[in-house]
């Protein structure tokens, strides 16, 4: 059973934010900030990567509209856009979906890290470019 399919089927209950025939945005059980809000396709992809791009495409535009609205509406100074994809990225559901997090404070309680490696450039560069996918 996926959690978010029974939410999108009305089976679970849940604060909708935005609804089309393709696209639902509901808050976050979690409100990570006030506003946080989770963006997903109603039909069950895993994760973005399984995504038609047209899909994708507009998936986006819309996730960009609600974030101008919930920053603007919230009176949030910025917002930071997730896609967690895989359990080694942190997603704990496998329904594909977008978080908007609004953002008021440097010091709220969301962190991310970017601690530095000492990787060669030039050798990720050369993986990276390996083959085209
Ligand atoms: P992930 O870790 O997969 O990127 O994010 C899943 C998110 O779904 C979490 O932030 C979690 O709080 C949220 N979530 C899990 N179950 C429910 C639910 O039943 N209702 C709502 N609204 N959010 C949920
Ligand atoms: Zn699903």
């Amino acid at each position: 059973m996926c959690i978010f399919c029974e939410i999108i089927k009305g089976n679970i209950p849940s604060k909708k934010v935005y609804e089309d025939e393709d696209i639902l945005a509901i808050l976050d059980i979690s409100q990570t900030t006030k506003g946080h809000t989770l963006v997903m396709p109603k039909k069950h992809y895993e994760n973005f990567l399984e995504m038609p791009k047209d899909e994708y495409a507009s998936l986006m535009a819309k996730v960009q509209d609600l974030a101008k609205q919930i920053i603007n509406n919230l009176e949030a100074k910025g917002c930071n856009i997730l896609i967690n994809t895989n359990e080694v990225a942190g997603q704990s559901v496998m329904h594909c979906h977008v978080h908007i997090i609004p953002r008021y404070d440097e010091n709220d309680t969301v962190s991310f890290r970017f601690s530095e490696n000492d990787l060669d450039l030039d050798e990720v560069l050369a993986a990276i470019k390996k083959e085209n996918c």
